[in-house]
């Protein structure tokens, strides 16, 4: 999969990417990421890519046209079937709330743009002549879409067959099903003087599935209840539920 960031900050982006498990990903040829600089297509002496908005307001804009120019740069290299533009988020706050559900999705496209926007935002021009998505890391304001597009790179690289070592960690993970994870336990048996659960101990593999999944659904219910509307739980597994809950 090949991720193109459309950024004023390359090496931001680069820099957080390019370590641990994505950087590796990249070594491996498992995924792309590049950073390109809108700044390069600035069309002034100055190279400002920023401009005042029209009817006034505080801040400035991201112009429309070194961000044009980046896209079409961009296209041209990608070498899409005639036709064919490729998906282009825009980061905002005004986007729909990332989710796993989301980073799926995004994760079946061999190429992805992602635009990330600076100042007090971008020329609603160019964004309705290129923009597919409008997506949002959450109901707070950054001063750049570049941790948002880390964000979202991050998620939809782990999803990327062989990016992670082991391709079972990606698929029993909180928000698989609607549920949260299980709590988990590693060496000692002992700490603090609170002990492993048993039946984690037990060798016995059915059982603790069995235990995993109730710990998940009392977990959900616990810390996420509107997810469970979502996830199929059968009448015995809400039964227990409610008693656990009632305890
Ligand atoms: N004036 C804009 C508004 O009210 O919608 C906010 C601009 S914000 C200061 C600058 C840039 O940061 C945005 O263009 C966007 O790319 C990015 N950004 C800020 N918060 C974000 C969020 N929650 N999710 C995704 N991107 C965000």
């Amino acid at each position: 999969m090949n991720f193109h960031i459309l950024t004023l900050f390359p090496e931001m982006v680069m820099n957080g990417l390019g370590t641990s498990i994505t950087g590796r990903a990249m070594e491996k040829e498992l995924l792309s990421i590049e950073a390109i600089n809108i700044r390069d297509y600035a069309f002034n002496k100055h190279h400002s890519v920023d401009d005042y908005p029209y009817g006034g307001g505080a801040g400035m804009l991201m112009q429309a046209e070194p961000i044009y120019q980046a896209y079409k740069s961009l296209c041209t290299k990608m070498k899409l079937p005639e036709g064919k533009r490729p998906r282009v988020v825009y980061l905002s706050p005004q986007g729909d709330t990332f989710t796993q559900t989301m980073a799926e999705d995004f994760a079946k496209e061999e190429e992805l743009v992602l635009l990330c926007g600076h100042y007090e935002g971008v020329d609603e021009r160019v964004l309705e002549e290129i923009v597919t998505d409008y997506v949002s890391i959450g109901d707070y304001v950054l001063t750049g879409g570049e941790l948002p597009a880390m964000v979202m790179v991050d998620a939809i690289s782990r999803l990327v067959p062989g990016v992670l070592h082991n391709d079972v960690s990606a698929e029993f993970e909180s928000f698989q099903d609607h549920l949260l994870e299980y709590p988990q336990y590693s060496r000692p048996e002992e700490w603090h003087e609170k002990k492993v659960p048993p039946i984690l101990l037990s060798g016995h593999h059915a059982n603790v599935e069995k235990w995993r999944r109730e710990q998940s659904i009392i977990r959900t219910a616990l810390r996420r209840p509107d997810l469970l509307e979502k996830a199929e739980l059968t009448e015995e597994e809400w039964e227990n539920l409610k008693k656990t809950l009632s305890e």
